[in-house]
């Protein structure tokens, strides 16, 4: 029987907890509150409004960013990714497409043998998080308090070499977050959350095969569970002859199964528009050296703590 190598690369986001939005004086931490109280003309995209960036969002995202030892970018640039969602009020989101705060780094993942993984980081940017739709029998509710709540996202290499080892990465990081401060990383709360791309391929190859994503994590165990399962279904589709075809799938925690996306949630028609309406992120030089230095002690001193 063929022996088969998982490989698993995450996108994950983390909810910065920074007091307010990340363009706009509105309460960023909406947990427990009523619907749709927590907004304002600028968080809810009314014409004529003007963002103004929430500067601790960039400290925090570039203390993460040390920690992760990703080369923080002095200049990063915020853009408009245009697409329509009903619980998208403004039509777009704003987000960091090409120039983002931290490019390239990675994170050592401590294995049970002793070794380590070592896990690289492609990208981490800011961005404004959507609203939440939710859906009722017959009907869609709608709550915009999380319109324009401060997230970064992250997207690593595809390192990873099992769901195990996925789930314990995920843990890892959640730690490294709370212990630097920049987020509470509750993942029931949503305020961190992941997707995963899955393949596999023969032991010893180097070829990457088509990858299915799972989408919308918020439960280690239960990410787990369903990156365990897409790996089986996959072994079981090339042992039957068959193809891996590049799906979107969604895992019912309570039936244990993962079912294909339908196409209308997954296709959004997106356009990046380049039009720059913020103003770039600058870091001065003195005050990233700061943040630098900080978080290599805190990596010298938690490595017995995480
Ligand atoms: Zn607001």
């Amino acid at each position: 029987m063929t022996d088969y190598e998982t490989v698993i690369g995450l996108e994950i986001h983390v909810q910065l907890n920074t007091n307010s939005k990340i363009f706009c004086s509105c309460k960023a931490d909406s947990w427990g509150d009523p619907p749709n109280t927590n907004i304002c003309p600028v968080c809810s995209g009314q014409p004529g409004v003007l963002p103004v960036l929430n500067q601790v969002v960039i400290e925090k995202g570039a203390t993460l960013a040390a920690a992760l030892n990703a080369e923080i970018q002095p200049v990063s640039y915020f853009d408009r990714k245009n697409y329509f969602y009903p619980d998208l009020p403004k039509g777009y989101q704003i987000t960091q497409y090409d120039l983002a705060l931290g490019m390239g780094g990675y994170l050592d993942l401590p294995l049970e043998d002793g070794s380590t993984r070592r896990v690289g980081i492609e990208k981490l940017h800011i961005e404004e998080d959507a609203g939440k739709t939710i859906h009722k029998p017959g009907r869609r509710l709608l709550d915009f308090n999380r319109c324009g709540v401060p997230l970064v996202e992250m997207v690593t290499s595809p390192d990873l070499r099992s769901a195990d080892e996925a789930a314990d990465f995920i843990r890892y990081l959640r730690k490294l977050v709370r212990w630097i401060g920049v987020s509470d990383a509750d993942m029931e709360k949503g305020k961190m959350r992941f997707d995963a791309n899955v393949s596999i391929r023969e032991k010893g190859s180097k070829v990457l095969n088509p990858k299915t994503e799972i989408k919308n994590m918020n439960s280690i165990e239960h990410g787990r569970e369903a990156m365990k399962a897409e790996i089986k279904r996959q072994i079981k589709e090339v042992e039957a002859g068959g193809v891996i075809e590049s799906w979107t799938l969604d895992w019912d925690e309570e039936n244990k199964t993962l079912s294909k996306m339908r196409s209308k949630e997954t296709e959004l028609i997106t356009a990046i528009l380049k039009s720059r309406t913020c103003w770039p992120s600058v870091l001065m030089k003195g005050k990233s050296r700061r943040l630098l230095k900080a978080c290599r002690s805190f990596l010298t001193s938690a490595k017995s703590v995480l």
